[in-house]
């Protein structure tokens, strides 16, 4: 079996990323697998691990010559969980509770892995935080945490870029504050669970500018993935391609003194190591 497999999207079509090649899902499959990624993960996504375990023929599109978009577009559902790593608690103040804080990001916030991310005129104070993202594959309801993997499709990266003042300015309510269009890079690919050495043990970090800002691992998730999991799903069906990002460790700007925040140029280098980079560059947003 090969150990690598990675899904990613061109121009919103389906494909695997295989040796620095793409290669579109609806071609190699002969028409059987749509483009659709949504429908692939719903539908398809078996006959897309068997697609890839028996290998292909011909030739895929070098990754140099596209531009990879999110690998899961449109995610019915966007997750975010707060508070998630201890020293991230710290930072802010804030207190670690069961269940932690769950908010949503709406899903039109989604960008690729290598867009813009676009700064909005009407605030001053975005940040960063680096996340591990994880995509359903098998939807369901009351998933135990010992078969979350089961219906688990994968992990890519994430970036829950977070507008401070409005984030805070209604309470506890963060929506709004971290749904600003293109305020969540997803990518580059999402890399399936046999792919990962220890996935509850991978480096994570967040550099601006070249500069270290947030160095970590998973392993410092306080909640873990089969965890969110089984907490999301006694609550909410979960479904094919609904993203969850399970939270930022310590090192985002507004918690440093002075606050750090974002702005136009910066540029945002995401990783969590075994699964891959983002690269975001901020832009402001044009009148
Ligand atoms: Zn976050």
């Amino acid at each position: 079996m090969l150990a690598v497999m990675r899904m990613v999207t061109v121009d919103g079509r389906a494909g695997l990323l295989l040796d620095d090649e793409v290669w579109d899902l609806e071609q190699i499959s002969g028409g059987a697998i749509p483009s659709d990624p949504l429908v692939v993960l719903s539908v398809y996504w078996d006959e897309v691990r068997r697609l890839h375990q028996q290998g292909t023929t011909g030739a895929g599109v070098p990754l140099a010559d596209v531009r990879l978009g999110p690998p899961v577009p449109r995610p019915p559902t966007i997750f975010g969980i707060g508070l998630n790593y201890r020293k991230h608690a710290e930072e802010t103040g804030g207190k670690v509770t069961w269940p932690p804080a769950v908010f949503a990001k709406y899903p039109t916030a989604v960008t690729g892995p290598y867009d813009d991310v676009i700064l909005p005129a009407s605030e001053q104070t975005a940040d960063w935080e680096a996340e591990l993202a994880f995509v359903i594959g098998r939807g369901g309801r009351y998933i135990k945490a010992e078969h979350a993997y089961d219906h688990l499709a994968g992990f890519c990266a994430a970036q829950d870029i977070s507008e401070r003042r409005l984030q805070y300015a209604a309470g506890r309510q963060f929506c709004l504050g971290k749904s600003f269009d293109t305020f969540c890079p997803l990518g580059p690919a999402l890399v399936t669970l046999d792919e990962l050495d220890d996935p509850a043990d991978l480096p994570i970090s967040c550099q601006v500018n070249g500069e270290l800002m947030q160095s970590d691992t998973t392993a410092g998730l306080i909640v873990d993935v089969p965890h969110l999991v089984e907490l999301l799903s006694s609550i909410v069906t979960l479904r094919p391609g609904d993203v969850c990002i399970t939270g930022t460790p310590s090192g985002v700007g507004h918690a440093r003194t002075p606050p750090l925040h974002l702005k136009p140029g910066d540029l945002i280098e995401t990783e969590i190591v075994g699964i891959g980079q983002l690269r975001n560059r901020c832009v402001a947003e044009s009148p």
